[in-house]
């Protein structure tokens, strides 16, 4: 089976917004083992999305519309669909009622513009909209298929990943199912994981294994077929296990599990806390941090300390250290992550100094950093860096880099690590 997506919106081709819909649908396409070989973007105009719709009959078995489900003018999706299929609009009943709730809740008049989003195509499965009003849609014709999305990434979303993808997988698989878990690795490149567990990339047939790298960390998707979802589950465990037989040391976590997550998960089960004193990535250690629930009893404070003076005035690092080493050293981590750690009395204390870029900082490179760590009364580590990217995704990669040695040096020091 192979698909094509068409996104409809002349807010994409006038490159005011990027066509994230088309990105998400594939990778999830990905999943289920169907291949997407087109990805066309047409405008609000009928005429032109005809001629998209005739185009994409003649190279796909799966047509997948994105956007134009709503209730302006403009909004032509369906209806250019039915006119090209000879169908009929019909009203749902259910999305009719949740529009007509909807305005009647908020006391504002509805109009026959928006009753027209519960319009859907004469006998195809409506899909529900859990984030908006607009339903989807799902119609088998002709020995094609044809699904219909609203543009919304908040209501396509989750409209694909419950309402859609379960009905391909039904027709893909006679019944079977299709299960992924995606296992996420630290402190180990792609090539040097993919070397390692050659002989298993080299195997695979079912369970599937492919690697990902994404920033500061390498994934490995597994994909299993299987009767059901039990088996599928079973098939995906043994695969893992082969694969951290080899480099468990360097797993943290499975599917959307972050890193920062996982550290927070590790400093709650052996009652740390944690301070910060950054200077490059101006609170992103922190910031990254409080976005995990719970992190309130591990993360007790920090401090930003951009420049020279503030490091000496409000951290009490040593000025002569910093003449004599510069900002951007070893030296400077070091002072930083043991000051912040007194000043908050905190059992670690975390430093981060360096040069973002683009340019040079303190006769350091773009993209030198230095992590310093200091863990209870042990002697402070630092770790060097030297990071391609950006300067936003330098900071970003710094602050990853900083969980995965945090948690490396944890376990190197006999704290407990949840898997
Ligand atoms: P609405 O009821 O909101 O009008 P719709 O189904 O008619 O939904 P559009 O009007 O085409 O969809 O797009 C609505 C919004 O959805 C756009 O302004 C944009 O923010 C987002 N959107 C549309 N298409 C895409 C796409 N391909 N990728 C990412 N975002 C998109």
């Amino acid at each position: 089976m192979n698909a094509e997506i068409i996104a409809v919106g002349s807010e994409l081709l006038l490159g005011q917004i990027a066509n994230t819909n088309a990105k998400f649908i594939s990778s999830q396409l990905s999943e289920l083992g169907i291949n997407v070989y087109y990805h066309t973007v047409v405008g609000d105009n009928e005429a032109r999305l005809l001629e998209a719709i005739k185009i994409a009959e003649q190279r796909a078995d799966v047509i997948i519309f994105s956007g134009g489900l709503g209730p302006t003018k403009d909004d032509l999706t369906k209806e250019a669909i039915a006119k090209h299929l000879n169908r009929t609009l019909v009203f749902d009943e259910t999305a009719l009622f949740a529009i007509e709730e909807f305005f009647s809740k908020q006391r504002r008049p509805m109009t026959e513009n928006n009753r027209k989003q519960a319009l859907v195509l004469d006998g195809c499965d409506v899909l529900l909209n859990q984030h908006g009003m607009a339903p989807g849609m799902f119609l088998e014709e002709n020995d094609r298929i044809y699904i219909l999305l609203p543009g919304p990434p908040k209501e396509l979303e989750p409209m694909f990943q419950y309402e859609t993808k379960p009905k391909l997988a039904a027709l893909l698989h006679d019944g079977g199912v299709i299960l992924s878990h995606v296992l996420r690795f630290y402190g180990i490149g792609e090539a040097d994981l993919e070397t390692r567990i050659q002989n298993i990339l080299d195997e695979q047939t079912n369970p599937t294994v492919a690697p990902l790298a994404s920033d500061g960390e390498v994934t490995l998707r597994i994909t299993a077929k299987a009767q059901n979802e039990q088996q599928a589950f079973r098939l995906i465990e043994l695969k893992k296990r082969e694969i951290l037989d080899i480099v468990g040391e360097y797993y943290y976590g499975v599917n959307d599990e972050s890193l920062g997550f996982k550290l927070v998960q590790m400093l709650l089960e052996n009652e740390l806390t944690v301070s910060a004193a950054e200077s490059l990535t101006a609170g992103l250690f922190q910031s990254e941090l409080a976005e995990i629930p719970g992190v309130g009893s591990a993360l007790i404070g920090g401090v930003v300390t951009y420049t020279k003076e503030a490091k000496i005035k409000h951290l009490g690092v040593s000025g002569e250290l910093l003449d004599e080493y510069g900002i951007v050293s070893s030296e400077c981590a070091a002072a930083m992550a043991t000051r912040v750690r007194e000043k908050f009395g905190t059992d670690i204390g975390v430093g981060l100094t360096g040069a973002a870029g683009p340019g040079d900082h303190d006769g350091q490179p773009a993209g030198s950093i230095w992590v310093g760590i200091k863990i209870g009364d042990t002697e402070p580590l630092t770790y060097r860096l030297q990071l391609t990217g950006s300067r936003n995704t330098n900071r970003i990669r710094a602050v990853k880099f900083t969980f995965s040695y945090l948690m490396r040096e944890l376990a190197n020091q006999g704290y407990k690590k949840l898997i």
